[in-house]
């Protein structure tokens, strides 16, 4: 148990673009050729891509046409395309010494008055047409009800004021302070991470980076810079808000890919990015999944083992032979709800939601044996520890090619897996009953891995 304990906690500050890193190589590069506008200049220090100088001949933050009198600058933290006059502040940003210059709204990131009253959990306002009306109607349909304690939010949107102007007092007086401190840290650091490329490609070429997979998707799909540059700051507001609405659960690394896939479904509305944000936290549990701790994580791990002995009987007799298990390469699926890229591309990631957003957790373990399905062929030609978890964690990818028809034949597979609410049930007690299970999991992957154990 201890060992399982110490695996979750580490869990939680694992660094997704890290684990995601090459395996969005394939999806970055075939779109990038393709899109001229993928190949950015960046400052170096702050390592953000800029949004290229032909991208908009008007001020991202005030609309004005820029001129030889406006010019153009980049905000170092989202890189934006902004006049002077809307990118006066100055901030320290990725632990540089000097300033850098940061747009109004990277500056301010606090809250529009009256924004707590226009998100209350109602559905009058919710026929945009976009994507998100189509998840929100399933929201609708499942229980219980969601409650939203107005009067202690707005509270702790005071204390997130109270902490720019006079931290010391702020930490002293509200509740949880310290790790919502420590959550908005956390937030400002991964905002960028998100849209980034991943590690490898930015080892690859030092100069030129290459957009990572949400804004190479977007741009695909014909929206523009000032989308993206919208899409960033939206992002931060969602998730701030969320850890300010709930800091008990707070902000996970994880959560930034969903909030941003949210986003994107709702044509970028905050508030209806929040709501579903929410939504997914506590009538789909993915709270209790992302929860300081971990705690369900195990479980969504010993479940899939399961099912996968179930429905791909001989990879799973061949993965246990080299103490491959759920928890070697599943911990993104789980915790990004497969949002980080890691293995399906955005398109699949969207589609993906609508099944999540209809039937729950049953779609999340359907997808995942489709995805074990398809590379299963690959993955009983592999006979090393080493070689299958290189193959699982970076090179899945490969095997999910943006094309309409593949996207189709893969959900047809998926949905051909039975998964019943039944099943899981019965896994879950199973779980409760045999706790050392996991850790018998836990302790194979480790000494296979040739890792010290934890007394
Ligand atoms: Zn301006
Ligand atoms: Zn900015």
């Amino acid at each position: 148990m201890m060992i399982a304990r110490k695996i979750t906690g580490d869990a939680r500050t694992r660094n997704f673009s890290m684990a995601s890193a090459s395996s969005v190589t394939s999806v970055n590069t075939s779109v990038s050729c393709k899109n001229q506008h993928a190949t950015a200049a960046t400052e170096e220090p702050t390592g953000v891509p800029w949004v290229p100088d032909r991208a908009s001949d008007e001020c991202m933050g005030c609309q004005v046409a820029f001129s030889t009198f406006r010019r153009k600058h980049h905000c170092r933290n989202c890189g934006a395309l902004v006049c002077s006059s809307c990118s006066r502040g100055r901030a320290r940003l990725n632990g540089l010494e000097q300033k850098s210059r940061v747009c109004d709204i990277c500056q301010r990131i606090d809250l529009p008055e009256g924004l707590w009253q226009e998100w209350k959990w109602s559905i009058e306002i919710l026929c945009s047409g976009s994507r998100m009306s189509g998840w929100w109607s399933q929201v609708l349909r499942r229980n219980p009800a969601v409650h939203m304690p107005f009067e202690e939010i707005e509270a702790r949107a005071e204390y997130f004021q109270e902490l720019k102007s006079q931290p010391e007092i702020a930490l002293q007086v509200f509740e949880h302070a310290v790790k919502m401190t420590q959550d908005f840290q956390q937030i400002e650091i991964d905002v960028e991470r998100t849209f980034g490329p991943n590690s490898l490609e930015m080892q690859n070429s030092s100069r030129s980076l290459t957009y990572g997979p949400l804004i190479v998707y977007a741009l695909r799909k014909g929206k523009t810079w000032k989308d993206i540059v919208t899409w960033k700051h939206a992002l931060r507001r969602v998730l701030i808000c969320y850890v300010m609405f709930q800091p008990t659960i707070g902000y996970c690394q994880g959560m930034d890919y969903i909030a941003a896939i949210l986003l994107y479904g709702s044509n970028w509305e905050c508030h209806h990015a929040f709501r579903l944000l929410v939504a997914l936290m506590e009538k789909y549990d993915l709270s209790s999944v992302c929860a300081p701790g971990l705690p369900l994580l195990n479980l969504k791990f010993y479940q899939l083992d399961e099912l996968v002995h179930y429905h791909l009987p001989e990879l799973h007799h061949h993965l246990s032979l080299h103490g491959i298990h759920p928890n070697t390469y599943a911990s993104g699926w789980v915790l990004t709800l497969f949002a980080s890229f890691k293995t399906l591309h955005p398109g699949l990631v969207l589609s993906f939601f609508d099944g999540f957003f209809a039937k729950g957790w049953k779609s999340w373990f359907r997808v995942a044996l489709a995805i074990l399905a398809t590379a299963q062929q690959r993955l009983l030609q592999t006979h090393t520890p080493t070689a299958l978890i290189e193959l699982l964690n970076h090179e899945l990818p490969t095997l999910f090619p943006e094309n309409d028809e593949k996207c189709r034949e893969f959900f047809l597979l998926a949905n051909h897996f039975k998964v019943t609410n039944a099943a899981l049930v019965y896994f879950e007690d199973n779980f409760d009953r045999n706790s050392t299970c996991e850790s018998t999991v836990v302790e194979t992957y480790y000494s296979n891995r040739g890792e010290a154990r934890a007394s």
